[in-house]
């Protein structure tokens, strides 16, 4: 069981991150998180998908490997790929609770 300060301030992080989709979503930034309803699991993918693509982004950036430069953040974009997951996981979560 991780439990040094490490992981829960990664998790923490991930948390607050988690909450900032909810609040993007009631603010009609977009128009779901992937815990809700409404949307497949391949559309949940793609977000994923979109979210793994910024850090793959950022990730050429620290190395110098693109000139398309956007200032990513790898940290930053690592937490917003688990908050998407976490959320993802919800979702499963309440569908296989409601079974
Ligand atoms: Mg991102």
């Amino acid at each position: 069981m991780p439990s040094d300060i490490w992981t829960r301030g990664a998790l923490a992080d991930v948390w607050e991150e988690r909450a900032n989709q909810e609040r993007l979503r009631s603010e009609g930034r977009f128009t779901h998180t992937c815990a809700d309803d409404g949307i497949s699991d391949f559309e949940r993918y793609a977000i994923l998908a979109e979210e793994m693509g910024e850090v793959a982004r950022a990730c050429l950036e620290n190395a110098e490997l693109s000139n398309d430069v956007h200032g990513a953040n790898l940290r930053k974009e690592l937490v917003q790929v688990a908050a998407v997951a976490v959320a993802f996981i919800e979702n499963i979560d309440k569908r296989t609770a409601e079974e």
